[in-house]
Order: structure tokens, then sequence, then C-alpha cells
């Protein structure tokens, strides 16, 4: 079967069927998943093959979901993507339901009938990286949509009766632009009501466009500890009420354990981010990068003498042998190579 580079952490357990290589717009300047790839349409025949390789492998019963790679099958004209759904059932008919990744634009341009149509024909949860609720800021990332879309599709799909999951990325804008990063997603997502908010935050790879900001100092990092309360102040602002599942459910993240229903773990989320706001700066900088090295995973590791004592001698050899590093480059860099 032919393999795309990447799912979303939720979908392992799902059958990966490559339905385009690559991603028709490539062109976000802080993405370098598909750079490598060519974009083009896989054929249904070939589709098709990999569908009955699927069926004929030792693991055909086990599969009850299906993720349709890569980075965007919601170009893909509804008719095709239903003729795939046929096969999909015809051949494994243990699959109930069918992901994928979906640009806003791409999910905008569908009618809520075709969305209602996909629906039912088994396209239960669309991923969509809206990344930003900020204009200013999906200008500067070449997102290639503006927040008027995010708001048209996510409400369409909702409509629709689809399971929404939105990515969102802190640290995009950098200092300069962090509450207006904060503020405008939280505006976005009150309007929209996802399922879920699947919150990340940024690394810029240094060879990435985004690197630019940086070397022309347009573009200012932040520390592990202002990405916090970036993340602090949107959740603050994201409405009570919301029956939505908040995760930061990948490794990226600083802070794990901030998972929850907004309706009812709002405050204990906040309360998590808050203890770690409020730990002294070197404990704050030991649990920072013992996150980074992967030696602490929660914040309570931070009580674990073992874990503690490797980091203290990582933060020493790393502060012995480069006594000038800014701890934000560091963690920055780590970041980016796990993205
Ligand atoms: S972030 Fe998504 S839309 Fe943008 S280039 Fe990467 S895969 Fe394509």
């Amino acid at each position: 079967m032919e393999l795309g580079p990447i799912r979303p952490p939720s979908e392992a357990e799902s059958l990966m069927l490559r339905v385009t290589r690559g991603c028709h717009w490539n062109k976000c300047y802080f993405c370098d998943l598909y750079k490598k790839y060519k974009f083009s349409r896989r054929r249904y025949e070939e589709i098709e093959e990999d569908l009955k390789k699927a069926a004929d492998s030792e693991y055909a019963q086990n599969y009850t979901t299906c993720f349709l790679q890569d980075g965007d099958a919601f170009v893909l004209q509804t008719e095709f993507l239903m003729q795939i759904l046929e096969g999909i059932h015809k051949y494994l008919p243990n699959i109930k339901h069918v992901t994928t990744y979906a640009r806003a634009d791409s999910i905008a341009r569908k009618s809520v009938s075709e969305l209602r149509e996909l629906k039912t024909a088994g396209i239960e949860h669309l991923y969509c990286g809206m990344e930003t609720g900020s204009d200013l800021i999906l200008r500067k990332i070449n997102k290639g949509f503006d927040a008027a879309t995010i708001i048209i599709s996510g409400t369409k799909a909702k409509e629709a009766g689809m399971v929404l999951s939105e990515f969102t990325l802190f640290g995009i804008g950098g200092k300069e632009l962090a509450e207006e990063n904060a503020v405008e997603t939280a505006k976005v997502l009150n309007v929209i009501k996802p399922d879920f908010v699947r919150v990340h935050a940024t690394g810029i790879k240094l060879s990435s466009e985004m690197w630019n900001y940086v070397k022309n100092k347009e573009l200012t990092l932040q520390s592990e500890e202002e990405i916090v309360s970036e993340q602090k102040i949107m959740l603050e602002l994201l409405a009570d009420d919301m029956d939505c599942i908040y995760m930061n459910e990948h490794i990226v993240n600083l802070l794990l354990e901030v998972r929850g229903n907004i309706r009812t773990d709002k405050q204990n989320m906040l309360e998590t981010i808050n203890t770690y706001l409020q730990l002294p700066k070197q404990e704050q900088e030991l649990f920072n990068l013992g996150r980074r090295l992967n030696i602490m995973f929660f914040l309570a590791d931070l009580n674990n003498r073992a874990k503690r004592k490797q980091t203290e001698e990582g933060l020493r050899k790393i502060k012995t042998q480069n006594p000038d590093l800014d701890l934000a480059f560091v963690c920055n860099y780590v970041r980016q190579t796990q993205i």
C-alpha cells in the first residue's frame, strides 16, 4: 500500500488510505510536511488496489476507521470522494468511520447538502488546521484563507452533523502578536464551537520561510512560559458553556496534562496552567528543559528525584558549553524537530 507521511495522533489505529499525494496548497510559511511531494490526485484504480490489499491483510477485520491521506482530501470533488467511500465499504465493511484533514477553503467550497451526503456515506470527522483566528497572522503565515472562511467552513461542517477538530498554533505570531493570536483565535472558536480544539505550540523550523521573520527581527521567539501565558489568555476567553474537548495531545506541547471538556474542566485546566506559571523561575526552567529532553512529561515529574537529577545534569552541561545560549531558542529548536 502507498502511504503518506503523516496522520493526526488520534488516528493511530485507523487504516491509512492515500487519496492524494502531498498538499495542493503547500505554501504555508511554517510547514514543510509535504515540501518534497509534488501534489497529485491518485486515480481511483490505484486507491482500489490499496483497498484490496488492505482487505487481504491480516488486519482487515480490525480496521473500523479509515483516515484519508495526504494534506487535504477535501480538495477532491464530492463525486470522487463518494466513489472512494463506496470502495471502502465494499472492501472493508467493518469500517464505519472515515476521517480526513481538510483545509477550511476546501470545506467552505462544498455546500451543506454535499457535506451531509459525505457524512451519510461515512466521512465522520474533519481535522482542520485553522492555526489562528487572526487575519493578520493568517496573512503572515501565507495560509491562503481568512478567518471568515474558517468560520464558514466550521459552521457548515457542524450543520452537516460532522465531528470537527480545529488545530491551533501558539507562538505563531511571536511575542509581537501573542495576544492578538490568543484573542482572535478564541473569537473564531466561540463562533464555530468545534467538537475538539487541538492546540499545538509552534516550533519554527530554521529552514522555513517563517524563520526569515525571526532573522529579520520581525518575529521574536517566545519562551515556553510566554507560550503557556498565550494559551492561558485563549483558554480564559473560550466560552464557558462550549461542549468541546480541549487537548494538548502532541509531544510538542509543554503541559500535556491540560486537556478536558471546556464546559466542565476549564477551571481545572486553568489551575494547572497557573501552577506552572507560578513556579519559581528556576523550577520552570528545569521543567521546560526536562520536557524538551524528554525526561519529564508532567508537572508532577518535578517531584521525581531521578528525573530532576538527570535534567539538572543536562541543564548544567548546556549552560557550561554555551553560557550565553538563549533557552527560548533551544526549546524552539527542539520543538521544530518534533513536528
Ligand atoms: S499547513 Fe496544511 S495547508 Fe499548509 S502547506 Fe502544510 S499541509 Fe498544506
